[in-house]
């Protein structure tokens, strides 16, 4: 079977991707989804009360702007059947092939076409292979003594386990980002108790109400208001958000605003002191969140902030020697984000393997192509998360720029292109520079981070200019592979 695009994933990359390719008139693709459908992480993550920080107006594509004079920030179901309404309009359901787990992606050189394996024993070709896996869905258990003789259950955020109905439950929450504080006031609603064991604490600003007020919707249903809110909304994050992950003043206000937000929902001193963070904000992700802190207020829930010892039958067992007796743990700890691509082995020019290239962290020009790895592209591969911003906004640059490489391919009537190496030492040289002016380069360990310390996930600039870097024409950046180099160049020592 043979393809001139196979697009790997299907959350918001693989099915903006899709969307364009058909907006282009090309018919000959396909989206390999290793799920029974598609979603990427808003069909996986669904723990009570998962729904998205981003204003929905912001996070959506521009091609298919969300619209609603009601909900600013709709639950993970609403967000899920948005991206199914894309694929649908988009008619991409010809083109997925669901329960295709792809294993390895191999570069022939001689015929210029990558060959594909996938789990399920299916083979194929394709001309171009566009990997759209996202990085936050490889959950990250952290191995802990004792784990497997815990006598109740316990599962990741990412993997709900819908069996397991904390009402009347002792429930134990590992981990305190983004996960955690979404999940927590739903489930103190009902559990009996809730236990939440914070490592680190996080810097949280404070989120608007999910639903608009009379005023704002009144105001929403002008013509063009909803575009123009959109607008505001990306000018916003650019202005206001990008520049806390500089170091230094630009960062205060963001700092006094979760400070303030801190003071306003903790009235006790002792457990504010316990909450309050002490590594610059924006060092790891912005918790963005209105329910936390209050949720953390209530009797049925205890903030311990010893460190985890081991895991018993009856629970967990913090430094101090106490045993928190559960029924439930939940381990809210994130994801193995630095492992981009992984388990997928992909193999390019001269054998060269990708995983060897980046085992001291993942690095890609301009988060979206490899040299030595010709006709492969990434969407949300290395230092394209942009931490200030709306992803889907990240990924649809990137779409439109990959296309933008198929189209001059296609024009010089080239096999395959690939990455100038020079201008990838050119990026790295502006990477390296850009990073080092941020707070990630302060010694705070996030999922931003290798386990090396290399900050191989945010983007260190603002949205508006990624889109700048990305208006150069490909032909200054990548080159034809010709057959000379097919037969006598090995890319990469
Ligand atoms: P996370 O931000 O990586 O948080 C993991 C938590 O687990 C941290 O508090 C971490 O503590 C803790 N942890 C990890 N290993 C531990 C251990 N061995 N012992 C104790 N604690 C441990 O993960 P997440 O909350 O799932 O969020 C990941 C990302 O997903 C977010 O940053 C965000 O980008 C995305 N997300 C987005 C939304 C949305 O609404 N758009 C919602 C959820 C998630 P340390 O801080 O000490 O490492």
């Amino acid at each position: 079977m043979h393809s001139t695009v196979v697009v790997v994933g299907s959350g918001f990359g693989g099915i903006g991707m899709g969307a364009a390719l058909r907006r282009a008139g090309m018919e000959d693709f396909l989206i390999l989804e290793e799920s029974p459908e598609l979603g990427g992480v808003w069909r996986d993550n669904t723990y009570p009360g998962c729904n998205c920080d981003v204003p929905a107006h912001l996070y959506s594509f521009s091609f298919a702007p969300y619209r609603s004079t009601r909900t600013r920030y709709p639950g993970r179901r609403r967000t899920l059947e948005y991206l199914r309404a894309v694929a649908a309009d988009a008619g991409l359901p010809a083109h997925l092939r669901t329960d295709t787990a792809l294993t390895e992606a191999t570069y022939r050189e001689t015929e210029a076409r990558w060959e594909l394996k996938a789990a399920n024993g299916i083979r194929m070709t394709a001309d171009i292979v566009v990997f759209a896996v996202g990085q936050l869905h490889r959950p990250n258990i952290p191995e802990l003594p004792g784990q497997a003789d815990f006598a109740g259950v316990s599962f990741h955020t990412a993997q709900w386990n819908p069996a397991a109905d904390p009402a009347g439950c002792r429930v134990a929450v590992i981990g305190t980002g983004s996960s955690a504080a979404q999940c927590l006031p739903s489930l103190s609603d009902s559990a009996a108790s809730v236990r939440v064991f914070q490592r680190t604490p996080q810097w949280i600003l404070p989120k608007p109400a999910a639903e608009f007020g009379p005023a704002a919707r009144t105001v929403l249903r002008l013509p063009g208001a909803q575009r123009a809110y959109r607008w505001g909304l990306r000018q916003g994050a650019d202005t206001l958000l990008a520049p806390i992950m500089r170091r230094g003043w630009t960062a205060r206000p963001a700092e006094w605003a979760a400070r303030r937000h801190l003071r306003r929902e903790v009235a006790d001193p002792v457990l504010r002191a316990r909450l309050t963070p002490d590594y610059p904000i924006g060092a790891k992700r912005i918790v963005f969140d209105a329910h936390y802190y209050r949720a953390l207020g209530r009797d049925n829930v205890e903030l311990i902030t010893a460190p985890i010892t081991r895991i018993v039958p009856e629970g967990v067992e913090t430094a101090d020697g106490i045993r928190h007796a559960v029924d439930m743990i939940v381990y809210a700890t994130g994801f193995r984000a630095a492992e981009f691509l992984s388990p997928i082995t992909v193999r390019g020019r001269g054998g060269l393997l990708l995983h060897e290239q980046w085992d001291s962290g993942a690095k890609a020009f301009m988060g979206l192509a490899v040299p030595g790895f010709p006709n492969a592209f990434l969407i949300a591969g290395p230092n394209s998360f942009n931490p200030a911003g709306s992803n889907p906004g990240m990924k649809e640059q990137q779409i439109d720029y990959i296309m933008r490489c198929l189209r001059w391919r296609a024009h010089i009537d080239a096999p395959a292109i690939d990455v100038r190496p020079g201008a990838m030492a050119a990026y790295e040289q502006w990477m390296d520079d850009a990073l080092a002016r941020t707070v990630w380069s302060s010694n705070v360990p996030s999922w931003y981070k290798h386990r090396n310390g290399a900050i191989t996930s945010p983007w260190p600039a603002s949205a508006r200019t990624y889109g700048r870097m990305l208006r150069r024409p490909p032909a200054a950046s990548f080159a034809p592979v010709t057959s000379a180099d097919v037969s006598s160049e090995r890319i990469m020592p």
